[in-house]
């Protein structure tokens, strides 16, 4: 099964999540906003398929009593949101580098969005 790569900024956390991940999903939600300093893009993957690997691991928070959020030790990069007791990873999109071939194709909690941006366009219809 091809396999996506990806890191954070300083490297010391390394991921991998299956091709198939959807996504992006783009959330507008103030949580997402205090956390990435703006929306959060991610790929959603089963958590069983993504592997963490590297010379750190990812340091999970509490963002609410719902969710978890992760972000690396060291260079502080936001990498992932997991529901608690759920099967799910949230990966952010970000970590895969620019090349990454995806578009948005879901955004979630639009109606939260600051008035500073307007929101990424939708993916256009084939
Ligand atoms: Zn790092
Ligand atoms: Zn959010």
């Amino acid at each position: 099964m091809d396999k996506l790569q990806g890191h954070c900024h300083c490297g010391g956390v390394q991921v991998s999540a299956p091709a198939s991940a959807f996504g992006v999903v783009a959330c507008h939600c103030e949580d997402c906003q205090r956390l990435h300093g703006n929306y959060f893009a991610m790929l959603v993957a089963p958590a069983s398929d993504v592997v963490w690997s590297g010379d750190l691991a990812p340091q999970w928070y509490d963002s609410s009593a719902q969710a978890q959020r992760a972000h690396c030790p060291r260079c502080g990069s936001r990498l992932a949101k997991r529901p608690v007791g759920g099967e799910r990873v949230m990966l952010s999109t970000g970590l895969f580098g620019r090349h990454l071939q995806r578009r948005i194709e879901k955004q979630v909690w639009t109606e939260s969005h600051p008035a500073w941006y307007a929101l990424p366009a939708p993916k256009e219809a084939p």
